[in-house]
């Protein structure tokens, strides 16, 4: 198999292959405006986007682009803003943990695992089986606060 390509269209597919899956033209081109936008998307900007290069598309075949694309992890899904983002390092499946900008909408992912193991530590003492973590922080990035200061 080729080398890990740096373009990150390329990444996703490249992943793809690897799992023994296929990012077709469509969950391509999704990817490609989830990854466009510097922001969060929401699933009906996507459908309007498509719509406006390849005239109607099916709700549905949107929808499960976007969770085809969640389950290989190339995408997270943002549920307190309930939107999609790019993953930044989707290589190794994770959980994200995003900084939510909410003045200007912007989304940052950290890589560094910021729960250090607490919530498994309580999920042992409750003997839960976690199947996933959500972690979405809320606030002001730098640069809204730098527009708005004194
Ligand atoms: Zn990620
Ligand atoms: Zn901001």
């Amino acid at each position: 198999m080729a080398a890990f390509p740096a373009d990150r269209v390329e990444q996703a597919a490249w992943i793809c292959n690897a799992r023994g899956q296929t990012l077709t033209p469509l969950r391509r081109r999704v990817f490609e405006i989830v990854l466009a936008a510097d922001r969060p998307i929401g699933a009906y900007d996507v459908l309007d986007m498509l719509a406006a290069e390849r005239g109607r598309v099916a709700p549905p075949t949107v929808y499960r682009s976007l969770d085809f694309l969640v389950g290989q992890g190339l995408v997270h899904k943002v549920l307190s803003v309930n939107g999609f983002v790019a993953c930044s390092a989707a290589a190794r499946p994770h959980d994200a943990q995003l900084f939510i900008c909410g003045s200007c909408g912007s989304s940052v992912e950290v890589a560094r695992q910021l729960r250090a193991g607490l919530i498994e530590e309580e999920a042992e003492a409750l003997d839960f089986a976690i199947e996933s973590v959500v972690l979405e922080v809320h606030g002001r990035c730098h640069a809204c606060r730098l527009a708005t200061a004194p």
